[in-house]
């Protein structure tokens, strides 16, 4: 299915632009050859004829011109990255060397690799699994510590084991409905109907599982959305610059002027949090406020948690109770601002007023800091409490991921169904077909070539 690839390829492996210093890699048959080709030791000795997983000292030349100074690791198929003989050039002397040492070894008969190809290259060869490649995309783009930590996780493949096991039992499933289309007399022998349910509905509770998941590794990669919401005036911008630590909302006394949202990230704890200041959200006066608070809803409806802001040294006001209306649907914390000015009322009697859970309130100074640790803290353990409870059964899925999961689901909720009422042998056999050839291609077990050329397009070059 896939033709493992028989040409050499190179690129220059790390980003450019950083202090000059790079290394230019190349994958495949020729590499060591090549790369003797333009390399001049200055003890003489032949790339071809040194030991594998060595490095040495020596000339990129062209023609006799010196090119650049530079270290020439040579590692020796199959223990390399891509299990094919890998040659890295440590170059030294700046962004145009490194630029020329690749253009030459393009000349002398490599091809430049397409991006993600070196990781293409391991998986083809079966180093890695499918997932294990997309967390090396993973660890190039994440974000934060722990999504690194997440990314480097599923790097031992621990998302692909449990789905390989999935796959495993409905191979077996699949073989016990086999036998009853090919002998009906048995069918009920080989595999009764009950065991049958009882496994498909096991594998969906599984597949569910991961989906559960995974939008947990959503929030790690992309961020926890936070809105923050308040009449105007009441110091949701100084919340965002208390949060951010520098002045990028704009602070100022004159009540309705945060009129655009502002959307700035804080990261508590090696998790991203995507901050959301808004417009007061309030009865409109004039058109301009009318859209921003338009915006102010819309960013509610898509935010994760709401931080409901109260000025507690202004009395209680009917709008505050409109706000609290609009926003019971939501997972809300109520945050009483400007405590240093002391209270108009009680935080038992917003309770009561706005109807939330007293567990969820907090007294705080944006401007002084006053209670800032606390919310900190309280934003981070929101996350980890309801929803990231241990780190180890956290997986990141990504869009494609996300994609075949739901589609595995769908199809062992059809199958689950038609096996419920009774459907042959051979309908059912269509169904299990269909959710292993999902699976398979979550695991990589199944790849067409097209759908790997779409992953690995997504890397950086040189990776
Ligand atoms: P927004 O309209 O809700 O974004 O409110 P702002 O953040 O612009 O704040 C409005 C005014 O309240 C500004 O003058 C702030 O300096 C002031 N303010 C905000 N937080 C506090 C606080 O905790 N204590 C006091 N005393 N003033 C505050």
């Amino acid at each position: 299915m896939n033709r493992l690839p028989d040409d050499t390829i190179a690129a220059i492996s790390t980003p450019l632009g950083e202090g000059g210093i790079g290394i230019v890699r190349l994958s495949g048959s020729r590499a060591l050859e090549i790369v003797d080709g333009v390399f001049c030791a200055p003890n003489g000795v032949s790339l071809q004829d040194v030991p594998s997983h060595t490095i040495h000292y020596g000339f990129i030349e062209d023609e006799g011109i010196r090119i650049d100074e530079v270290l020439v690791a040579v590692m020796r198929a199959p223990r390399t990255y891509t299990r094919e003989d890998v040659v890295e050039i440590d170059c030294h002397g700046g962004i145009a060397p490194l630029r020329r040492v690749l253009e030459l070894i393009l000349a002398k008969g490599a091809r430049a690799a397409q991006a993600g190809e070196f990781t293409k290259r391991a998986f083809l060869n079966g180093r890695i699994s499918i997932d294990q490649a997309e967390a090396v995309l993973d660890i190039i783009r994440a974000k934060t510590e722990l999504g690194l930590e997440l990314s480097l996780h599923r790097l031992t493949g621990r998302f692909s084991r449990p789905i390989k096991q999935i796959r495993a039992k409905l191979l077996d499933l699949l073989a016990g409905v086999e036998v009853g289309i090919d002998f009906p007399d048995y069918e009920a022998e080989a595999l009764p109907r009950r065991e049958l349910i009882a496994s498909l509905e096991e594998a969906l509770r599984q597949v569910e599982y991961f989906l559960q998941r995974g939008r947990d590794g959503r929030i790690i990669r992309e961020g926890l959305k936070i809105a923050i919401v308040g009449r105007p005036n009441v110091g949701k911008s100084t919340l965002l610059n208390a949060l951010l630590q520098e002045n990028r909302a704009i602070v100022t006394p004159v009540p309705g002027t945060t009129r655009d949202r502002l959307e700035e990230w804080v990261e508590l704890d090696g998790i991203p949090f995507k901050l959301i200041d808004t417009a007061g959200l309030r009865e409109v006066r004039d058109e301009v406020e009318r859209v921003g608070v338009e915006l102010a809803l819309s960013t509610v409806e898509g935010a994760d948690l709401v931080l409901f802001m109260l000025d507690l040294s202004e009395p209680l006001d009917p709008e505050d109770r409109a706000i609290a209306e609009k926003l019971r649907e939501k997972r809300t914390l109520l945050l009483l601002n400007k405590v240093d000015l002391g209270r108009s009322f009680s935080a038992a009697e917003a309770i009561q007023a706005l109807g939330v859970d007293p567990k969820d309130v907090l007294e705080l100074s944006a401007q002084f800091g006053e209670g800032l640790e606390r919310l900190k803290k309280k934003l981070v353990g929101l996350v980890w409490e309801g929803r990231l409870d241990r780190r180890e059964d956290v997986f990141l899925l990504n869009i494609r991921e996300k994609d075949l999961l739901q589609r595995a689901r769908q199809a062992l909720e059809r199958t689950l169904a038609d096996a419920r009422e009774g459907a042959t042998s051979d309908l059912l056999a269509v169904g299990l077909e269909e959710v292993l050839e999902i699976l398979g291609e979550l695991t990589g077990e199944n790849l067409t070539e097209e759908v790997l050329d779409r992953i690995f397009s997504d890397f950086c070059v040189g990776k």
